[in-house]
């Protein structure tokens, strides 16, 4: 029995490659004509970009890289570490804290506050995982809300790197899940990561290579107009060229609330559940600009601009992570900001936003306008399906059976799982593998 997976981003080809381990066929088919979705990275005057900023969040203790270890070839990704990380605030620079012990020494608030952060995040990051999930419904803001100005700050700049978005946004029970993951005391990891021969996808590209070499088989350029449902069960699908395939078992990849809209027909799948999907279709959206510099401006990988009056929320220094992502002599960086959705479509919103990161890392790096070859920008809608609101997290995501029908599994960033971006796709594929065990027996 073959088991065919729409999508061949992270979420696709991790559920791929746990099932082609166990022995099972498995096709996957992309609509585009590259693989890894959201991650694809392209070249451009010599340089990998990638589509936008990509980094690993807890290094080899991602689910990412769990499944590399699940099935053998943790060997086959070597991973640069992201951990040379700076504020920049009013006062100059301040290291980022590597753990909970450093937060002791976190210059860029009063000594004072530190007590109180520690006071703060030491009993979330020695919390429970179950725990957390008493603070789902809750926002951060609700107990970050009293602090002063710079801690406020340095929370920004943390959901900034763990969730490429603002504190406002973000859930406490997923904020705490985030404290437990990076504490080294319960086996965790404040480290990032990044693939050392660069490009994000790359590692979409070793997974892809793993299914082929156990005899699965991945379709690109080709794209599911419907998924057949009779009597509760599924029984196909048809092709964009009209092609009918009969099969009792498919995992969808893409965002779910999507995928409910597009491919069934009206009426198969109840509409109150359709409806509560819905809700999930909450929208991150950023401007990101690429930069190459014929001058390395600084040797650090990331800095956070700190303060409100700041529109570039992060400067990553990719080729500081890895240099294989530039020629020789070259230095790529990207900055980038979070945005209201609306203003990916405004080309004179992105240029006013450029040109207002371009002043900024001016005043930052004094080297960087008479240093800079060129610059991209880019804009994304859809960053992420993984809602970081209070009420919409974890166990309130799209669950990756719809009760009821038999045959169809959903993976993917807005499925059940928590972590962010690439780390809950493959997070989803691990928790649904057993589900689509227990189907395939
Ligand atoms: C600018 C940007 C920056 C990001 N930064 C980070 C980061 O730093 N860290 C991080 O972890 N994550 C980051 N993310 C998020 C991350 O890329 C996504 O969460 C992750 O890649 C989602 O994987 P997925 O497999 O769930 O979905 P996708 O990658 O969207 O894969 C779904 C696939 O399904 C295919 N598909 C859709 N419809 C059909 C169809 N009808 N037929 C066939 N194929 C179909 C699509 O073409 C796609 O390839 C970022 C995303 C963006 C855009």
């Amino acid at each position: 029995m073959t088991i065919h997976i729409i999508g061949a981003g992270v979420g696709g080809l991790t559920t791929g490659a746990l099932l082609t381990s166990k022995g099972y066929d498995v096709h996957i088919i992309e609509k585009s004509t590259k693989l890894g979705g959201r991650t694809a990275s392209m070249t451009y005057k010599n340089h990998i970009l990638d589509n936008g900023f990509h980094i690993m969040p807890f290094y080899k203790k991602s689910a990412i890289f769990s499944v590399f270890k699940k099935i053998g070839i943790e060997d086959r990704m070597k991973l640069a570490k992201v951990d040379d990380i700076a504020f920049h605030s009013s006062t100059g620079f301040h290291k980022y804290p590597k753990g909970i012990g450093d937060l002791l020494q976190l210059s860029l608030i009063p000594f004072k506050s530190r007590i109180s952060l520690l006071k703060l995040l030491l009993p979330m990051a020695f919390t429970s995982m179950e725990k957390t999930e008493e603070w789902d419904d809750k926002s951060l803001t609700e107990v970050t809300r009293k602090l002063d100005d710079e801690t406020k700050a340095f929370f920004e700049a943390v959901c900034m790197l763990a969730f490429a978005d603002t504190a406002d946004h973000i859930s406490l029970g997923e904020f705490a899940r985030t404290m437990i993951r990076a504490n080294p005391f319960k086996g965790g990891t404040s480290e990032f990561a990044y693939p050392d021969n660069g490009g994000y996808d790359s590692i979409c590209k070793v997974l892809a290579d793993y299914i082929i070499e156990k005899g699965g088989s991945i379709e690109t350029g080709q794209s599911i107009k419907k998924i057949r449902v009779e009597n509760s069960r599924v029984t196909g699908y048809i092709t964009k060229d009209d092609k009918e395939i009969s099969t009792n078992s498919m995992v969808i990849s893409y965002p779910a609330y999507d995928a409910l809209k597009e491919l069934f027909e009206p009426g198969v799948i109840d509409s109150d559940f359709v409806e509560k999907i819905n809700k999930l279709d909450k929208k991150t959206a950023v401007v990101e600009v690429h930069f190459a510099l014929n001058k390395k401006i600084d040797t650090r990988q990331v800095i956070f601009p700190v303060g409100d009056h700041y529109t570039t929320k992060g400067v990553f220094f990719i080729s500081n992570i890895t240099p294989s992502v530039s020629p020789p002599g070259e230095h790529l960086i990207i900055a980038g900001t979070p945005v209201e959705p609306s203003v990916t479509e405004s080309s004179q919103k992105i240029k006013d936003i450029v040109n207002k990161m371009k002043e900024e890392i001016s005043a930052i790096y004094p080297d960087f306008t008479s240093s800079l070859l060129w610059e991209r920008p880019m804009a994304w809608k859809l960053v992420e399906s993984v809602v970081k609101e209070p009420g919409l997290v974890w166990k309130s995501k799209m669950p990756h059976q719809i009760p009821g029908i038999t045959g169809l599994f959903f993976v993917g960033d807005s499925t059940i799982s928590y972590g962010i971006g690439t780390d809950s796709a493959a997070h989803s594929s691990i928790l649904c593998e057993p589900l689509i065990l227990s189907h395939l027996k």
